[in-house]
């Protein structure tokens, strides 16, 4: 793919098709034309503060059509972007910059706070905000017309889930070949609008961005994910398909109550981890068209989908693989059988070509060309996928192997249960063995030995978890991921 090029995405789009709604939020609409001319202007001002092609910029911005005007403002200078989670820590924002140096970091007045205790040590990074880059006379720059695919367009830390973050390159040809792959299969349709509540610094919510400039569709951006707001924004802005992850549709679903999606709603994209069953079984009563997914940071979004079409005969899968893809999995460094478990490995032009910084992880990662995800899952007979769980979060209890992901979807079919996460602890006897970390739905009481009984009749002996504890709260990232790792913090 070396040397592969197309033009300039928004550029492009604002030629093609200028008079198209290209953004929507609760205050405004704006066209790929009008997007274009301030994206030119917004590059002229990061120009005049002195941000030029080949620099390394970061981003701390909340979703807004002023961090969709920097994003793309980056791309036409030719500025690598890297996108920080707004939900990061002081500290936890300084171990990023010092991965990434920076020459500039762009943020919002709204999150100076962040910065006040580091940015004595950001000694290679000027930072700016939005409010004062608008005072910033503009000046000319070399707009780049064209994207070189196998350049590097945007770097976004994993969520660290498993460990420090690691800087995920995508290049401009990982945005682009995911975008391709995701119209093979979901279909493209004129009238299509793509809500966002998922954030912009994820490649959730920037795989949408994306996506709107090289299909020609609206994007119909919250800043943040609220339920009923999103619930009211799908009927008011006939919105065709959105990205959730389970969470957020079970709220959205509790926000709905007896009331059905209208039929233009074509495609509720459910990723970002395990999709519990119950959750499942709700959407098909109420004929929600979910697909799953499976997909991550370092596959530029989703790279296996299941249609609504199977997800009866298919329940619980992530589905096949989209149309550019290669998937296998593996053990002992052999594919295994149909339905045989083993590590999900992947091959494709959405996949990444390695971490800033981290030959090391990158050559762990990248063995022949496949990027080894981690997680542990099988196909069946007909190639569907099954994901089972990270390697990582396995739990191996006297020599079986347990998966969380099992126990949390038992748990959730229980309707006083609201969230579930399950972990392992140290066990003299058994190595490790399970225990659920339970947040209840208002008004309602169980005690440990029901959920225990509950999970008897459903879950293996060495499944059941041997210990229940009931918390508020569940330990979740920006992305509203379980950070199952982080379970044990609530008992300590
Ligand atoms: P870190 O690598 O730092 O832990 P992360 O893996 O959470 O971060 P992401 O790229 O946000 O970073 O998430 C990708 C992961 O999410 C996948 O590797 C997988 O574990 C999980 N995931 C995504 N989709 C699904 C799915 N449909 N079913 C189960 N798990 C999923």
């Amino acid at each position: 793919m070396n040397n592969v090029e197309t033009p300039n995405w928004l550029a492009n789009r604002a030629f093609l098709t200028p008079n198209r709604v290209a953004i929507k939020t609760d205050k405004e609409s704006i066209t790929f034309g009008e997007l274009h001319t301030k994206t030119l202007s917004f590059a002229r001002q990061l120009s005049g503060l002195g941000v030029s092609n080949g620099d390394m910029v970061a981003l701390l911005m909340r979703n807004t059509i002023d961090t969709v005007l920097a994003i793309h403002a980056l791309k036409y200078i030719g500025a690598t972007t890297v996108l920080l989670n707004t939900r990061l820590t002081s500290h936890e924002l300084l171990w990023q910059l010092e991965d990434s140096k920076p020459k500039t970091v762009l943020t919002e007045g709204f999150f100076s706070e962040r910065f006040e205790s580091i940015k004595d040590k950001m000694e290679w990074s000027t930072l700016h905000t939005l409010e004062e880059i608008k005072q910033v006379d503009e000046k000319n720059f070399d707009f780049v017309s064209t994207f070189q695919l196998d350049l590097v367009d945007t770097i976004m830390y994993t969520s660290g889930t498993t460990g420090k973050p690691k800087g995920v390159l995508q290049t401009y040809g990982n945005h682009w070949w995911s975008a391709i792959g995701s119209a093979l299969n979901l279909g493209l349709h004129e009238k299509d609008t793509w809500l966002s509540s998922v954030p912009l610094f994820h490649i959730s919510g920037l795989s949408i961005l994306m996506r709107s400039v090289i299909y020609g569709i609206t994007v119909v951006l919250h800043e943040t994910f609220n339920a009923e707001e999103v619930n009211k924004s799908i009927l008011k802005n006939k919105v065709t398909i959105i990205s959730v992850v389970s969470t957020m549709l079970s709220q959205m679903i509790d926000d709905l109550g007896v009331n059905k999606y209208p039929s233009s709603l074509r495609c509720v994209l459910l990723g970002g981890g395990p999709a519990p069953k119950p959750l499942l079984e709700v959407c098909k009563d109420k004929l929600i068209p979910v697909y799953q997914t499976y997909g991550m940071t370092e596959t530029s979004s989703q790279i296996v989908t299941l249609s609504p079409e199977y997800s009866l005969e298919k329940l619980g899968s992530a589905g096949k693989p989209l149309f550019p893809v290669q998937i296998k999995v593996v053990s002992d460094g052999k594919e295994v059988l149909p339905n045989q478990s083993g590590e999900i490995v992947v091959k494709g032009p959405n996949v990444t070509k390695g971490y800033l910084n981290r030959d090391d992880a990158t050559a762990d990662s990248i063995r022949n060309g496949w990027l080894y995800s981690g997680d542990i899952g099988y196909l069946d007979s007909d190639g569907f996928l099954y994901i089972l769980d990270r390697r990582s979060d396995l739990i191996v209890s006297g020599g079986e192997n347990v998966y969380p992901a099992e126990i949390e979807s038992v748990l959730l079919s229980h309707p006083f249960i609201k969230e579930a996460g399950v972990t392992g602890i140290n066990d003299s006897i058994w190595g490790q063995v399970p225990c659920a970390f339970i947040n209840l739905e208002n008004q309602t009481s169980l005690t440990g030995e029901e959920v225990q009984a509950f999970c008897q009749e459903r879950l293996a002996k060495y499944k059941v978890p041997k210990q229940v504890f009931f918390v508020k709260e569940l330990p979740r990232n920006a992305s509203n991921k379980l950070m199952r790792k982080r379970l044990v913090d609530l008992i300590k």
